[in-house]
């Protein structure tokens, strides 16, 4: 699959960025058939018969709920009606300052309540009952994905994870979703499945939908990304802004009021599925990803839930504007967060060093 041009040349108007360019690979998953011979997201991985599949052992999130006690849910249904009065009248909707109160109760603290029929949620870790077998999300050759180094000795990176939401896995911080394990490997050191259908992997036990992906051909791409803007180099405060940021800041309000064209959308970093590439910080602004080691990490690979929406539909690839392609925006089914990427970033000293997980 081929993704249009970009509509400006940044790098014209720019000629520093390129010393902040790189490549990345767009997989342009798409439904289909995969084999354990191929690259795929969502397909059978290339497993060894004699090796175990792996489960995680992580306690996974919980949802609970309970009716709010009946001692508080009287207060609140007042506080309520006074600010459904309040909304009426024009005077805002911000909760009242009893109603407030009344959710800090220790009772409700660190729980959401429902106004509408005063039910109380929470999520709590809970063991899986047992150990849950994870799920084939992506296997990827080397050769189809250029753009990442693969630890030496190995040509074939294989992702699975644990499909339900964990929080404060050992390594991550800040990070609710799924639990990835990776492995690196040489394909030809594993013996073929007889079938190329690979051997049947165990069913999880415990699984959310939005985690299990459909299976899905891969058709690789190369594209030039530019590093995310706000971590392009910038004036210090109170002096001249003169520095590469600043006057790319400049240059993109100019695109944006002539051509609609923007750099976080258009020109810089691609959305969809990808490996290799720059990260986007634009839902937390940027984070500091480090190894333990003290390396600075990369974006290995990135699952978007979808692979352009309204605001990047200049990435749309030119095969799905002329065919009819209506679900190539989420072709591989996964979702992270509100529509969101998980980002699995490693070490670039050595790909092996624990990973890290990020949602944006
Ligand atoms: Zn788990
Ligand atoms: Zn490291």
């Amino acid at each position: 699959m081929r993704t249009p041009p970009r509509p400006i040349d940044v790098t014209a108007a720019l000629p520093e960025l390129a010393a902040h360019a790189r490549e990345t690979t767009r997989l342009h998953p798409r439904p289909g058939a995969p084999t354990t011979a191929d690259s795929s997201i969502g397909g059978p991985l290339l497993w060894p018969a004699d090796e175990p599949w792996p489960v995680c052992s992580a306690p996974r999130m919980v949802r609970r709920g309970e009716p709010v006690p009946p001692t508080l849910t009287a207060g609140l249904k007042q506080a309520q009606a006074e600010r459904e009065e309040r909304r009426r009248s024009g005077l805002g909707s911000r909760p009242t300052r009893e109603q407030l109160a009344l959710l800090d109760d220790p009772a409700l603290r660190g729980k959401s309540v429902n106004l509408v029929d005063y039910t109380a949620h929470w999520y709590e870790p809970e063991a899986h009952p047992e150990p849950n077998p994870l799920v084939a999300i992506a296997q990827l050759h080397a050769r189809d994905i250029p753009t990442v180094a693969f630890p030496s000795g190995t040509d074939l990176l294989q992702v699975l994870w644990c499909p339900t939401d964990h929080q404060d896995l050992p390594g991550q911080t800040r990070y609710w979703g799924p639990a990835v394990h990776l492995v690196w490997r040489r394909a030809a050191d594993v013996t073929p499945a007889p079938n190329h259908r690979g051997t049947a992997p165990p069913d999880p036990h415990d699984a959310n939908d939005s985690y299990l992906p459909a299976p899905c051909v891969l058709h690789p791409e190369q594209v030039t990304e530019y590093q995310y803007a706000d971590l392009l180099p910038h004036s210090p405060p109170d002096a001249p802004l003169d520095a590469l940021r600043d006057r790319l800041h400049a240059l993109d309000d100019l695109w944006e009021s002539e051509t609609g064209y923007s750099y976080q959308y258009d020109l810089s970093i691609a959305p969809g599925c990808k490996a290799g590439g720059w990260a986007s910080w634009h839902l937390t602004d940027p984070v500091a990803v480090d190894c333990r080691c003290g390396a600075p990490m990369d974006v290995l690979l990135t699952l978007d839930s979808r692979e352009w929406d309204g605001g990047s539909k200049s990435w749309r690839p030119v095969e799905d504007v002329v065919a009819d392609q209506v679900g190539a925006a989420g072709p591989t089914g996964l979702t992270h967060g509100r529509w969101g990427a998980l980002r699995i970033f490693v070490c670039p000293t050595d790909p092996t060093h624990a990973h890290r997980l990020n949602i944006q």
